[in-house]
């Protein structure tokens, strides 16, 4: 042991997401020390509340029949010549690799999703299905007292005290007797849920991002990977040209620790830092963050203190997500609108002028891209999403669920969540809109509605729209009369859901100098790599798949190969 470091390792990894606890655990496969440090005192940061899907395009064994031609094709058209080249392509390349590893060595099992369509359906090599991976679930009872460990879901994506609902349950929830199969579904999700409650402080059924967290975690442990907790990364060690160790903050305690092969910087990106959100985000309206508070651009601050460059952003320096905010008792919930609302057919978005100004039923990063162009010309932050009372009582709205009595309805509106009005011109006078827009707005809308063609803005007009609007509802999915009062409306502002601007690095996640030279010993991977996508959101799992392939490269580019 050098006498200058109280510890030694090959590696040493900060941040215990996705990016973070996937290098570690390669590491260890690899035949690495590894030492793994987390600032919180548990894992799985904003990838434990995420939907937990993965954009890998071809990815081996779960997804043989991608043909990555077209997948390059389509990422090429939605980043024209921004950003990387070669980052893209080295992507492309290791993807497969990167899962079909995975698959193989660990308990981290995923799966090609069933038609879950990437966001931009007019661009060439689009697909409706199969770049996208999801975690298989994950039983959280086999992780015994480390289920404390990960971190939960957010609340309003649980029900009944912690039991966590995807998308594929929602529908035998909402209508358990609809068939033997919903009710069999529910009686045993709920069955589980309740002798979970009797021991535990939410249910062990992980699903999505927690399920994601929870497999590596559990592989983790099978490598008997050293995981440091409440372990802050202070500084790095070394110069610009060379890192070979870090201080760390462990329980208050200071200790060097040396890196023999690397340090890899996983913290999750800037979306909790005050300061970088202001150097990064100015002067766009962006308010809220969907991401983990604890994610304070630690790797990227102490990278640039050794300079270290950052990258472009390409006009985004964050992913976006349109949010509603439910104030109660001095406590903040802030909900993102993801897929489960907009594209519903019976819902409009208006600014403040009463006016439409986007497709609600693009996705939530296009949605946002639609606030902040109107916004400069007309204030759009907050906007309004705009609905009838058989619009709520089918689909929900917010943190509203479909088919909520009365009497939680009038708990939402006098916590000023939800506005109610009878009328559309009162409605447009709660919320401070011309009134004569918005009923001129709602008739416009109900005219395409009967036609099936929004004249506007095309809602209902691709595929991606479609498949998240109501099948059931003719002639388009998305698309209906807004008509039976009472009328409501939610207000609508702007979250990050993860920064997209960060270190910039090379193909093997090496972070790069001022002079474009890399820094050897130093790689960033997840939300601290500057994204690949240069700006653009081509579809699910945009972060959570480079996030995985780029700790791939780094931990094989350590091992020489
Ligand atoms: C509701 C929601 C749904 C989403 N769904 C998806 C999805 O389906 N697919 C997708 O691709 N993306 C999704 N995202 C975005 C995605 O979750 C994040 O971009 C991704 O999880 C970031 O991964 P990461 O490993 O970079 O960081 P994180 O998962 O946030 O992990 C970072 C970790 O670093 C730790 N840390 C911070 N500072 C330090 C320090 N100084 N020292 C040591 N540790 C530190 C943090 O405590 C944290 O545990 C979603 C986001 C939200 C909010």
């Amino acid at each position: 042991m050098n006498e200058q470091f109280d510890h030694e390792f090959d590696l040493l990894v900060f941040g215990a997401g996705m990016g973070g606890m996937s290098a570690a655990l390669i590491a260890a496969h690899e035949g690495m020390s590894v030492l793994l440090c987390e600032k919180g005192g548990q894992v799985g940061g904003t990838t434990s509340t995420s939907a937990g899907s993965l954009w890998i395009p071809g990815a081996g064994a779960a997804n043989p029949d991608e043909d990555i031609a077209q997948a390059k094709t389509y990422l090429d058209a939605e980043t024209g010549n921004r950003g990387d080249r070669s980052l893209r392509d080295a992507f492309f390349e290791s993807g497969r690799d990167a899962v079909a590893y995975l698959q193989d060595k660990t308990e981290v099992k995923l799966r090609p999703v069933g038609p879950h369509p990437d966001y931009h359906p007019d661009k060439p090599g689009w697909s409706m299905q199969g770049r996208a991976l999801a975690p298989f679930p994950f039983d959280g009872r086999l992780l015994g007292k480390d289920f404390a460990l990960v971190r939960p879901p957010i609340a309003p994506f649980m029900v009944l005290g912690g039991l966590m609902v995807g998308r594929d349950d929602i529908p035998h929830f909402l209508k358990p007797f609809r068939s033997l199969s919903s009710f069999t579904h529910v009686a045993r999700i709920l069955l589980r849920h309740g002798i979970d409650r009797l021991t535990r402080a939410r249910g062990t059924r992980l699903i999505m991002g927690n399920a994601l967290v929870a497999r590596l975690l559990f592989s983790l442990r099978r490598k008997n990977v050293p995981l440091w907790t409440e372990c802050g990364l202070v500084e790095l060690i070394g110069d610009g040209a060379h890192i070979h160790g870090a201080i760390v903050e462990i329980k208050g305690e200071r200790k060097r620790v040396r890196s023999r092969r690397g340090v890899v910087l996983a913290t999750g990106g800037f979306s909790g830092s005050a300061a970088l959100r202001a150097e990064w985000f100015a002067p766009r309206e962006v308010n809220y963050t969907s991401a983990f508070s604890g994610n304070t651009g630690g790797g990227i601050s102490s990278a640039r203190a050794v300079g270290a460059a950052t990258g472009e952003s390409g006009g985004n320096p964050a992913f976006w997500f349109p949010v509603s905010v439910l104030r109660e008792n001095g406590k903040e919930t802030v909900f993102p609108h993801i897929i489960l609302d907009r594209a519903k057919p019976g819902l409009i978005a208006v600014n403040s002028a009463g006016l439409r100004f986007t497709n609600e039923a693009n996705s939530y990063h296009d949605f946002v891209e639609g606030m902040f162009r109107s916004h400069a010309s007309t204030p759009s932050v907050p906007a309004h999403l705009i609905c009838d009372c058989s619009f709520i009582r089918d689909y929900g709205i917010g943190l509203v669920h479909p088919g909520s009595s009365e009497s939680t309805i009038a708990r939402f509106v006098r916590l000023g969540y939800l506005r109610k009005a009878d009328t559309l011109a009162e409605l447009a006078n709660a919320i401070g809109v011309p009134a004569k827009n918005l009923e001129w707005m709602v008739a416009e809308h109900n005219r395409f509605a009967l036609s099936g063609k929004d004249e506007a803005f095309g809602k209902g007009s691709n595929a991606l729209n479609r498949h998240n609007g109501d099948p059931a509802n003719t002639p388009n999915p998305c698309l209906r009369p807004i008509a039976q009062p009472p009328y409501f409306s939610v207000a609508i502002h702007i979250a990050d859901l993860g920064t997209s601007t960060g270190l910039r690095t090379d193909e093997n996640a090496r972070v790069l100098g001022a002079s474009g030279a890399p820094i050897e010993g130093l790689y960033a991977c997840g939300n601290d790599m500057n994204s690949i996508m240069a700006g653009a959101y081509p579809g699910p799992g945009t972060t959570l798949g480079p996030a995985l392939v780029f700790a791939y490269r780094a931990v094989m580019h350590m091992r020489g190969r």
